[in-house]
């Protein structure tokens, strides 16, 4: 692939050693995600597998630089670890790794939003599970949350953009519906509101609490998909935060330790000026943080 120099340096800038698991050569396709969760929960294990699955609408890679020391200090600060972020203490336990949005170099799909959660929460690309634009998902093709629902099991989607109810999972929600599966769609006016909403449902019992909140991609789109830009750098802070306060919810519940939690943070594309969908790196180059080694190099 022929890459213009500011997206190589940007690619060189993301394999600042010490921050990801893998470079960016071995970025892994954000389908990972849902293959993750499956075999989680398909995992022989005395203890009650559970999930939670939360998303950074529009956070792109390099923004793991404002919540992870490096090796070069110019490049990620130093001295600021936190014992109240989420991002560094799944990193410590599992691991941070570079993904891509956007599918294979070979076959590319727009790095959008529906097309993103599509390909995470189904495990295929645009091509096969019908997301290839703004369209519905194919109902032959489930999210990897009506399986687990199909399994008896407790889910629910939660997220803020309307979008997700009234187009890409419509169908999937109305399925649900109609056979009585233990699968919740349901949006919520901000992020505020999302984090109380996982957490209830944290709280309530549910298997797997998939989350995806808003502030990154909306204040890229207003102001810059930029760490230069201190709106869309802060949120992604506040959001890692809000993150570490729903693992302390899971902690906190009484059955905790007869319990095996799956922890997961990633996002569905970057962004460069204000927007994204382009084959560029600042939009494809996105991450999973997880508390269990993803077995990337
Ligand atoms: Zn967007």
């Amino acid at each position: 692939m022929f890459l213009k120099s500011a997206e190589q340096k940007y690619l060189k800038h993301l394999d600042t050693q010490g921050v990801f698991n893998n470079t960016t050569k071995t970025a892994l396709p954000q389908t990972v995600f849902a293959d993750v969760v499956r075999k989680h929960f398909e995992k022989q294990n005395a203890k009650t597998p559970k999930a939670l699955l939360i998303g950074f609408d529009g956070a792109r890679a390099e923004t793991m630089h404002l919540l992870c020391e490096s090796q070069n200090e110019k490049v990620t600060g130093a001295l600021f670890h936190s014992a109240y972020s989420a991002v560094q203490a799944l990193k410590a336990e599992g691991g941070l790794y570079l993904s891509f949005a956007g599918g294979e170099p070979s076959a590319p799909q727009e790095t959008s939003t529906a097309q993103g959660w599509a390909a995470i929460l189904t495990g295929v690309w645009g091509s096969e599970n019908g997301v290839v634009r703004h369209l519905p998902l194919k109902t032959t093709c489930p999210t990897v949350l009506r399986e687990l629902a199909g399994a008896g099991k407790k889910a629910a989607f939660l997220a803020e953009w309307a979008d997700h109810f009234t187009v890409t999972y419509k169908e999937e929600a109305e399925i649900a519906l109609r056979e009585n599966l233990p699968l919740i769609f349901q949006k919520y006016a901000d992020d505020c509101a999302l984090e109380a909403a996982i957490s209830e449902q944290i709280t309530d019992g549910a298997d797997c609490v998939f989350g995806i909140f808003e502030a990154p991609d909306y204040n890229g789109h207003t102001t810059g998909f930029s760490l230069k830009n201190p709106r869309y750098a802060a949120c992604i802070c506040r959001l890692d935060n809000v993150a570490y306060r729903l693992m302390e919810t899971v902690k906190s519940r009484p059955t905790y330790a007869e319990e095996d939690w799956l922890i997961m943070i990633t996002s569905d594309h970057g962004g460069h000026g204000l927007r994204h969908g382009t084959q560029k790196q600042f939009d494809r180059m996105t991450f999973i943080v997880s508390n269990k080694p993803l077995g990337a190099k």
